[in-house]
């Protein structure tokens, strides 16, 4: 092992992980969907799983923000078993906040009060906090002057970046994505990655499934390849885009050599 891995590993240590993903195994019916899966995340780190279609990518996320049950296995997150019985969903959540491929913004609310409405209802905010906050947030997501207009007066990509500052306003202490930019037209997808692109850059710490492999080679500090409900391998984007270990990544990647 290098010098430069002794470092890395010496500076990620036991108390930086923020999520643990402990042996998860999720089956619906006889189809078992994830076969054990172990990931360590450390604050700030952006992680990128990529994977086929059906690996069961979407599912970990879930798993991960309380949206499916584990078969088995836990997630630990901030020290905390949150699969363990008796746990405030919502308030986990809101701590782990997600972005869909679908915006699922509420149509008939104003983008300021989709915003808006899980601040007030979950963190109990004031309707002027949560609206202040609300207009701040999508100041940063380049939407200050969307405010007022309804979700269906704005593109795929705005909506989408409607739906990460919603996500934000919650202060959450992880962000996860899945797929946030595969149901947006290519010229939207630039600007959707410019907010993940800059909330990577300010330290958050994001759990990213995407197919964007220029994004995940640029923001990745590790990137997971997941084939079957498992972790197939994992390194540094140079590590897994460069020299894959294994053929089914090679495979993805679309380089067999
Ligand atoms: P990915 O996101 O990598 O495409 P998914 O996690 O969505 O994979 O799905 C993994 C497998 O689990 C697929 O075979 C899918 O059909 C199956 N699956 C996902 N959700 C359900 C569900 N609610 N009920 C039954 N099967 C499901
Ligand atoms: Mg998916």
């Amino acid at each position: 092992m290098s010098e430069s891995n002794e470092v890395q590993e010496g500076a990620m240590s036991e108390d930086d992980v923020i999520v643990r993903i402990k042996d998860l195994h999720k089956s619906y019916g006889d189809l078992e969907v994830l076969r054990g899966i172990d990931i360590d995340v450390h604050r700030g780190e952006v992680v990128v799983v990529l994977g086929p279609s059906g690996s069961g990518k979407s599912t970990m996320l879930r798993c991960v923000n309380l949206l499916e049950k584990p078969t088995s296995g836990q997630i630990i997150f901030e020290g905390a078993d949150i699969t363990a019985k008796g746990v405030d969903i919502n308030g986990v959540r809101a701590k782990l906040g997600m972005v869909f491929q679908q915006f699922n913004l509420f149509p008939h609310l104003s983008v300021k009060k989709n915003v808006m409405i899980a601040q007030q209802k979950v963190l109990k905010r004031s309707k002027e906090e949560a609206e202040q906050i609300a207009i701040q947030g999508l100041k940063k997501v380049g939407l200050g002057d969307r405010v007022d207009f309804m979700p269906s007066q704005l593109s795929g990509g705005q909506q989408q970046r409607v739906a990460i500052a919603r996500a934000l306003a919650m202060n959450p202490h992880v962000m996860l994505f899945d797929e946030a930019t595969s149901a947006l037209d290519p010229e939207l997808v630039r600007d959707v990655l410019a907010v993940m692109r800059d909330l990577a850059r300010g330290g958050m710490t994001m759990i990213v499934v995407t197919h964007e492999m220029k994004f995940a080679r640029d923001v990745a500090d590790r990137v997971i390849f997941m084939d079957g409900g498992v972790v197939v391998e994992q390194g540094t984007p140079a590590e897994v885009f460069d020299h894959p270990k294994s053929e089914r990544t090679r495979e993805f990647l679309g380089h067999i050599s």
